[in-house]
């Protein structure tokens, strides 16, 4: 019997067990390289075309670029979309028709997939930042850059001689799609506050989407000269070029999304007790108001945390890191705040509240 075998039955299946555990984190690249496959391709817009009943592999085909000879190979992609739940199928039952495309599985969009494409909560641009190979190659050298002291270049500057820049396409999808939840789901953080700076705000997307909801509060945008350049006009938010460690502009609120997980703690120290100086007593509603991860404070299920702890190690691009509630207090005490409030309801994400 091929399961008696010299390690005995339970021990050769733990060592299975562990090689499959292995493999899963062996292969994740693929996984990802697959989903880059799909947006190149756009195989989530050709389904979505075809409408609710999903797409046969001829439909998909009939509106993605491939060579006719790869056919079999998309079908082989489609399986794993299917196991990772990028899409979903469903195998018609036998028809016993001649026509061949009559029995051709049918694929779907999932929950997941229903994020690539329309023009609402569509995240194929952060999606296509995230995999795009300059930012993939610097993870290749993250071992090497275990060997060299800080303060070193962070892993995309040792890899691109230059550093990261990230306001694009990308981060404006992220807003527009977490600023909706954060409005719905936390109103009252944003009501009574006469005015809002958004630090690091980029392009102004979550400025925009609080101004929207919040038509009395008066919204702007810090940021780089070369950044607000970029900005659209017209909109009611006021564009202000500064540099947030020197100072920034008075407001009743500053607010931070996906800006202090990108620097280290004497950063953030810095950049708060600038806000410190900035905003009026807590009686006046001054505030800081942060989205970014809490390590350890949202779901405790395997696959949030496993996302929390990818993060981490993906904020060393930029020498960033994500924080736990206590290194989060820490630099909130530090920059002279005295109080501070965790709301986790973001996903993997929280919106915190923090006051002098
Ligand atoms: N909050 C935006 C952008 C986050 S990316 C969003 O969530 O989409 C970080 C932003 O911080 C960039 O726009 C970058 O230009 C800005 N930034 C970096 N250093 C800064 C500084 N010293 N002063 C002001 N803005 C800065």
């Amino acid at each position: 019997m091929g399961s008696m075998a010299l390690n005995g039955g339970s021990t050769n299946q733990a060592l299975l067990d562990a090689q499959l555990e292995l493999w899963h984190s062996t292969f994740a690249h693929i996984k990802s390289m697959a989903l880059k496959s799909a947006l190149d391709l756009h195989i989530a817009d050709a389904i979505h075309h075809h409408g609710d009943n999903g797409a046969t592999i001829p439909q998909i085909v009939s509106r993605v670029t491939i060579h006719s000879s790869k056919i079999p190979c998309l079908r082989r992609l489609m399986r794993l979309f299917v196991a990772t739940g990028v899409f979903a199928v469903h195998h018609p039952p036998p028809s016993g028709s001649r026509d061949a495309d009559a029995d051709e599985p049918m694929y779907m969009l999932t929950p997941t997939s229903r994020l690539l494409v329309g023009s609402q909560n569509n995240l194929t641009a952060l999606t296509a930042l995230v995999t795009h190979p300059a930012m993939v190659t610097p993870f290749f050298e993250l071992g090497k850059w275990l060997l060299h002291e800080l303060p070193d270049p962070c892993i995309f500057k040792r890899a691109h001689g230059r550093a990261l820049s990230l306001v694009n396409d990308g981060m404006l999808s992220d807003s527009h799609f977490i600023m909706d939840i954060a409005i719905s789901e936390c109103a009252h953080v944003f009501g009574g506050i006469g005015s809002l700076v958004d630090v690091g705000g980029g392009l102004g997307a979550a400025a925009k989407a609080i101004s929207k909801a919040f038509p009395g509060v008066e919204c702007s945008v810090l940021d780089f000269d070369h950044v607000v350049a970029k900005a659209p006009s017209g909109t009611k938010v006021r564009y202000v070029v500064g540099d947030m460690f020197e100072s920034v502009p008075p407001a009743d609120a500053m607010f931070f999304k996906w800006v202090l997980h990108d620097w280290g703690d004497e950063e953030c120290t810095m950049i708060l007790k600038n806000c410190r100086k900035a905003i009026p007593p807590r009686e006046k509603g001054g505030k800081v108001i942060i989205i970014d991860i809490v390590v350890g404070a949202g779901s405790s299920d395997f696959r949030h945390k496993e996302i929390e702890a990818l993060f981490d190690i993906y904020m060393m691009i930029v020498n960033g890191k994500e924080r736990n509630e206590q290194e989060w207090k820490k630099i909130f005490l530090r920059a002279g705040f005295s109080d501070y409030k965790i709301t986790p309801v973001l996903g993997v994400r929280s919106i915190i509240e923090v006051y002098p």
